[in-house]
Formats: structure tokens, sequence, C-alpha cells
């Protein structure tokens, strides 16, 4: 477990924070931004390494404040490029971070909580329960950490990381405040650069929340659908029963055209055996979208132990995804990254609570399957 030191920890504030703190300790506001580019492009964590800040304001931040990314406990790169890294965070639980490179694009599948209340039926993340919440400098953090094991660059040079998606453990709409504040950062020019149509906030659908989100970002949007009517939504997404799919899908075309500009909404869709991806779920499914712009990305499930689910066979897949593409969706289908290393976005088990016996981490994580493969979400926005 990470000890707090009392001090205030400078890698998860915004700009406007980050003004505010110098103003509160007596100095000018433009050293915000001096900080800032020490910290997010070039991955210090010692104000000694700031050389155009003077001696006397280097003490004084380090007695006052300090940057603190989460612990690394491992790094596992794969044989396709894919990369991984186990984070431990302030709350004692590991969560999982994953890049997965693709041509000139990288994507960065970033973690919000230790766990998920959320409990969706198929979701090895919601399987665990609940634990913490991570805070904003634990979600940027996670860029931070990937961005500095490429070798931190200037923000003008390209970059490794060139989209973000929330879509790690967790619901991102659940840890609002710090989930935006990070957000800010990846999209800010003194922190990542990244342009908003490639950072990627998913969702299973909080409703009041996603109406809360166009007041302080403009950044994409996916919504987790998984089902095409209410019966089996609130099966497999429990918190349909409280926001059901009407009101769900009228909030993200609310948020979608807020945004003021031709971006579409992305539906991601767990395809499980004999559950949800039937023809008939396919044509539900079209009639229930036909007012929605939107593009379809298919992920077939991952199987983990005692799910209960199976992964529908290829030809199911084939034919779901056919109806839906003669129906004139543009509908992708996430294929499996990073298998060597168990790299698995959207269903990653990290490990939560007190479990913290390496031994059984890895136990925990080698029993994820692999599709790590967020790239056609990512892709399909560009
Ligand atoms: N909580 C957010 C974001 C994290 S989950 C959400 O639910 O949208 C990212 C994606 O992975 C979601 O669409 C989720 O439903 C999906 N997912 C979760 N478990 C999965 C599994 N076992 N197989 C395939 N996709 C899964
Ligand atoms: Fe939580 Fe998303 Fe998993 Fe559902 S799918 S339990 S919302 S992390």
């Amino acid at each position: 477990m990470t000890e707090s030191t009392g001090k205030i920890n400078l890698l998860g504030l915004t700009r406007l924070e980050m003004e505010k703190f110098f103003e509160s300790i007596g100095e000018k506001r433009f050293r915000a931004g001096q900080v800032m580019k020490w910290i997010h492009h070039f991955g210090v964590d010692n104000f000694d390494a700031m050389t155009n800040v003077g001696k006397a304001l280097r003490e004084k931040l380090q007695s006052r404040a300090e940057i603190r990314g989460p612990e690394v406990v491992s790094e596992d790169i794969s044989t396709d490029g894919t990369r991984k890294w186990v984070v431990r965070v302030e709350s004692g639980s590991c969560v999982e971070t994953v890049y997965i490179p693709q041509g000139k694009r990288g994507t960065l599948c970033v973690s919000s909580q230790a766990g998920c209340a959320l409990d969706c039926s198929f979701c090895s993340t919601g399987k665990q329960g609940f634990n913490s919440n991570l805070t904003a400098a634990e979600v940027i953090g996670q860029v931070w950490i990937a961005n500095k094991s490429f070798g931190s660059v200037p923000a003008t040079v390209d970059r490794a990381i060139t989209n973000v998606v929330m879509m790690g453990m967790g619901e991102p709409l659940l840890n609002f405040d710090n989930v935006v504040a990070a957000m800010h950062l990846m999209m800010d020019d003194l922190g990542y650069g990244i342009s908003k149509r490639r950072v990627t906030l998913s969702t299973s659908g909080v409703v009041p929340m996603i109406d809360e989100l166009s007041k302080h970002i403009d950044v994409s949007l996916a919504l987790s659908l998984h089902a095409p009517n209410d019966a089996l939504r609130n099966q497999l997404v429990p918190i349909n029963k409280k926001y059901p799919l009407k009101m769900l899908l009228e909030s993200c075309r609310n948020y979608m055209s807020a945004l003021g500009e031709k971006r579409v909404l992305t539906i991601e869709y767990t395809l499980l055996k004999d559950i949800n991806d039937k023809p008939e779920h396919a044509i539900e499914m079209i009639e229930l979208l036909k007012d929605t712009p939107c593009k379809v990305n298919l992920i077939p499930f991952n199987p983990f132990p005692h799910s209960g689910y199976e992964r529908p066979s290829n030809n199911a897949i084939r034919r779901f995804q056919d109806l839906l593409h003669q129906a004139g969706f543009n509908v992708t289908v996430r294929t499996t990254r990073g298998e060597d290393i168990d790299a698995a976005c959207g269903q990653l088990v990290g490990q939560v609570m007190d479990r913290t016996r390496r031994s059984e981490r890895y136990i925990a994580v080698r029993e994820l399957s692999a599709d790590a493969d967020v790239v056609q979400v990512a892709s399909a926005r560009n």
C-alpha cells in the first residue's frame, strides 16, 4: 500500500488546479505550465530535475508537494507489442492498464475504479465487487507510466499513445470528478495533447452522469449496450433496471448532439452464446438503434472461470455482424491481442481488496483470456 505523505500530489492536478496551487503558495501562475510540462511531457517525479525552476522554489515545492504515480507491480510486453501494467493504488488494490499498438495508432486502455459495483453478469471486474475509486492522480498516472515506458518526449513529437479509452476496470461515470479531471489532462497540451475524438469514455449507462458529462467535457462516448431489449438487459446489465433503454439512448443522443459536430456514438455489444447472439436480437437491435447515429463494436465474450457464459461460434458472430451490416450499420468485431500476456481490456481482474499475495494475483490474471483489442473502437473515429 502506498503511504500517504500529507503532501499535495501534483500529478492529478488539472491546469486550473495547478495554477491555483501556485497562487496559494504565493507564486506566479505561469509556474503551472512549467511544472506540468516536466511532469507530463518528460515524466519527471523529482523537483530537482526541473532546471528552469529556481532552487528556492524547488525547495518550497519539495516541502509541500510531490509527484507520485501508482506503484507499478508488473509490466509485461507481448510478442505482438501489446503491453500490460498491473499497478497498485492507494487502497491497496491493483488495477490494470493495457496498451495496444496498431500501425501508427497506440491505444491505452485505462482503469477508473478498483473493482466495480455494477455487477454486469458477464464481467469479471463486476464479479469482484467494488473496492475503491481511483484518484485523479491514479487515473492519469496510468497514462504517465505508459508514456514514460516509451521514453517521454515533448508534446510536439509524435507520441506512442495516440488514443485513450476508459475501458479498463470500473465504471468511469461513478468516479466522475476524478475521471473528468484526468481526461482534461489527457487532452491538455500541457498534459498529453490527445485530441478529444481520441479520448473515449465507455459507460454501462449511468444516465444522470451522462447528462452531467456534457457540461464538463467533450470526449467521445461508448455505450455498453449488450442487449436489444429491457428484459434481457436487466439480466445482463443490472443498472438497466434503474435507467432503461429508452431513457439511456435519449441521454446518449443528447450527449452526442451537444458535441455539435459530426461524431457518432460507439455501441459496444458483448456477444454471449445463445443469450444475445441470435438473428432476432440483431433484428431487434436494428430497430432499437434506427434513430441513434452510431457505429457498433461487437466483442466476442472472453470466458473466465465460473462465468456461466460461452463465446459464440465464429459463424454466429459473422451472422450477427452481417445482419447489422446489411441494415446499414458500420460494424466491427474486436480481435484478440496480447494473448501471451493475458492482456484483457474490458474484463480486467487486477486484484482488489486484501488479496495482496503475488501468487494469487498471477493466478487471477492468468484466468483471463486475451481480448485486449479496443483498437477498432478507436480507429472507427479517426
Ligand atoms: N464499466 C464500463 C467500462 C469498462 S468495461 C462499461 O461497462 O462500459 C469495457 C467493456 O468490456 C464493456 O463494454 C464491457 O461490457 C466489456 N466486457 C466486460 N466483460 C467482458 C467479457 N468477459 N468479455 C467481453 N467483453 C466484456
Ligand atoms: Fe462494471 Fe463495466 Fe464490468 Fe459492468 S461491464 S461490471 S459496468 S466494469
